[in-house]
């Protein structure tokens, strides 16, 4: 069977959730089985190749296809949630949104010191997100060894903000 062209299978939506914002909307894609399954078999692939021990997901988006991944390549999952969600002990991350501050939190014994550990979310718009929960997985001593998103926004150059990283993205815009 001839790959799908996964662009296809996202939805665009204006000035959501605010005037001015193009909103990709990954919904049809996991509607339909043969995108979601050559989804998760892509990023597996990518992901294998970096011999994680466990692949990281960011709430909520990050969740949907990382622990499939993490599966696929037999390797653990851990989800970094926002505050209050997970319990104790937890590390914390601050980063700058468009508008104010979000954050989030991962359980400090879920990363062993030297653990490999392969980022995942949905959407990589400025690079904000992950580059926070890059900065988690260091501190708790574990490394980094890639980065990958179902959609990339070039023209946000996120990817210059996560230069120091491996970063794999499905579909381009
Ligand atoms: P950033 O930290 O700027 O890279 O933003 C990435 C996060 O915001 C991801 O978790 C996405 O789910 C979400 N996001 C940002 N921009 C969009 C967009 N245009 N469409 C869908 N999700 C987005």
């Amino acid at each position: 069977m001839s790959a799908i062209d996964l662009k296809s299978r996202v939805r665009e939506v204006p000035d959501f959730p605010t005037p001015g914002i193009g909103f990709k909307d990954i919904t049809p894609l996991l509607l339909d089985p043969d995108a979601l399954r050559q989804s998760v078999h892509e990023l597996a692939e990518w992901t294998a190749e970096r011999e994680p021990d466990l692949v990281l997901g960011a709430e909520a988006r990050g969740f949907w296809l990382g622990a499939a991944v993490a599966c696929k390549v037999g390797c653990g999952f851990v989800p970094a949630r926002r505050p209050g969600k997970l319990p104790p002990d937890t590390v914390s991350a601050s980063y700058a949104l468009e508008y104010g501050e979000n954050a989030l939190e991962v359980n400090k014994h879920t990363i062993a010191e030297g653990a490999r550990v392969v980022i995942h979310d949905d959407v990589l718009a400025t690079g904000g997100t992950v580059e926070a929960i890059a900065g988690l997985v260091e501190k708790l001593g574990g490394h980094v060894v890639g980065v990958n998103f179902v959609i990339e926004l070039s023209f946000l150059n996120g990817r210059e903000r996560l230069a120091e990283h491996d970063v794999f993205s499905l579909i381009t815009y």
